[in-house]
């Protein structure tokens, strides 16, 4: 991982490949890190609400993917991205975890015209205040 966020005190580590990243991947990286930091106690992502939206995706993403059950073990690769979009997720890593998909949601959203949230995702990333820089 390029960067990383320790929310206990709200510092983003940038490693040295971040900064061999294109310009676009950083923002997208800076972002995604940001969401995490205003998931303060992950108050957000573990809420009822999010869980109701995320879960049953992740599940099912975990499924096709042949990784089901929780962490870090799901396949990359353009095939797996298809099923994660498919399902309304911008990636595989979206499905590690409920805090995860909404960082890599928020990021995507914000910054990589390919990926719209869906509808009932985006209502609350806008509800929660994460949503404010999409058109
Ligand atoms: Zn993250």
């Amino acid at each position: 991982m390029p960067a990383f966020s320790y929310d206990e005190t709200n510092a983003v580590v940038l490693r040295d490949s971040f900064f061999r990243l294109d310009p676009i991947a950083r923002l997208g990286f800076l972002v995604h890190e940001l969401t995490h930091l205003a998931d303060v106690g992950r108050r957000i992502s573990k809420s009822k609400e999010w869980a109701d939206l995320i879960h049953p995706r992740i599940r099912k993403i975990r499924e096709m993917l042949g990784a089901p059950g929780t962490g870090a073990d799901v396949p990359t690769g353009s095939a797996a991205k298809e099923i994660a979009r498919a399902n309304g997720l911008p990636s595989t890593y979206a499905a590690t975890a409920a805090g995860e998909a909404l960082a890599e949601i928020v990021a995507y959203h914000l910054i990589a015209s390919s990926y719209e949230a869906p509808e009932p995702i985006r209502r609350f990333i806008t509800a929660h205040e994460l949503a404010h820089l999409a058109p």
